[in-house]
């Protein structure tokens, strides 16, 4: 089969005995000793408040470095994680790292903000993510306040299990955000129901706001509504000033992408940080 798509392909399209491309069994393979041989980091994203340019919360976001593939991105390995249930140690990793990084920006004197961890579908039904949960913010020392746990709308394919689920996560108290809103199965008038306290606008919304009405009135709408229902409404991928002046129009509280800064490893987005805190928030119209 490789062959017929000729010769240059064959590498491309190398596949073992039973099929499976050789670089998929690579990769899950290495992903069985990334933890151990510590080649996962975290890089961190600012929301900021859009009216004020302030920071008013940080994304974590994993990234992986393989020894023999380089630079692995998560949308790659994330999914082979959740099938061979890898996401669950995994998972563990990231909401510690990111809660022990958040927590060493607040002892050294940085505003105290939420941290933004993504959770998928696997970790979130995992039975034990509330006592881990728990646990973790116990050890690290930090307010349940400041861990925000961003969930997809795929979870809503078993309302009656998450709503169970949230209302666990919302009684130990930390924020509660619908990542990618708009892509999925839900609606706003479900999410009322749930104690959820923010919805991300997916970046695909906010791309061509500007230029095509049809887009624009879609997340007029979202966010109309969202507000209506008191959510916190956030849009993702902003790029360009236009965006950021059409979503602060249509009264979008919040605002991420590299129009205010790329996703930063830890030292960076410490020095991010301080040169933010440092200036008046008035004169960072573009921040980094
Ligand atoms: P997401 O949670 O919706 O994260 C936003 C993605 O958009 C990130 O990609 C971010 O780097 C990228 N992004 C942010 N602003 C802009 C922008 O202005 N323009 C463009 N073109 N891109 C922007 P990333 O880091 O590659 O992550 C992709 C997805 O992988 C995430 O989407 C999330 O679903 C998943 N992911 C990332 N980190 C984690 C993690 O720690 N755990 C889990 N379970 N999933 C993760
Ligand atoms: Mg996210
Ligand atoms: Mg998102
Ligand atoms: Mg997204």
């Amino acid at each position: 089969q490789a062959k017929e798509r000729g010769k240059n392909n064959f590498r491309f399209y190398s596949s073992n005995l039973n099929g499976i491309p050789i670089r998929k069994m690579e990769l899950e393979n290495g992903l069985r000793k990334a933890l151990e041989q510590n080649q996962f980091m975290l890089f961190y994203q600012p929301q900021v408040k859009l009216t004020t340019g302030e920071i008013v919360g940080i994304e974590a976001l994993i990234r992986w470095q393989h020894p023999g593939h380089g630079f692995i991105a998560p949308a790659e390995f994330i999914p082979l994680a959740e099938e061979t249930g890898l996401i669950v140690p995994i998972g563990k990793w990231i909401l510690r790292k990111a809660c022990e990084q958040m927590k060493a920006w607040q002892n050294a004197g940085f505003p105290h903000i939420p941290v933004a961890v993504n959770v998928s579908v696997r970790q979130f039904q995992d039975e034990h993510l509330i006592d881990y949960i728990s646990g973790i913010l116990d050890q690290v020392g930090l307010e349940a306040k400041y861990l925000e746990l961003e969930i997809t709308e795929s979870i809503m394919q078993n309302i009656e299990k998450s709503t169970i689920i949230l209302n666990q996560l919302k009684e130990i108290g930390v924020l509660l955000s619908v990542d990618d809103f708009g892509t999925g199965y839900s609606s706003l008038s479900y999410l009322k129901h749930l104690p959820i306290d923010k919805i991300k606008i997916d970046k695909s919304f906010v791309d061509d706001i500007v230029y095509h009405s049809n887009q624009g009135m879609m997340v007029k709408t979202i966010i109309d509504m969202g507000l209506n229902l008191q959510f916190v409404v956030i849009a993702e991928g902003i790029e360009t000033e236009e965006q950021v002046n059409f979503l602060k129009q249509n009264k979008c509280e919040i605002g991420q992408g590299y129009f205010y800064s790329q996703p930063l490893p830890d030292m960076q987005m410490k020095e991010f940080l301080r040169v933010h805190q440092s200036a008046s928030p008035f004169e960072v119209k573009k921040l980094g």
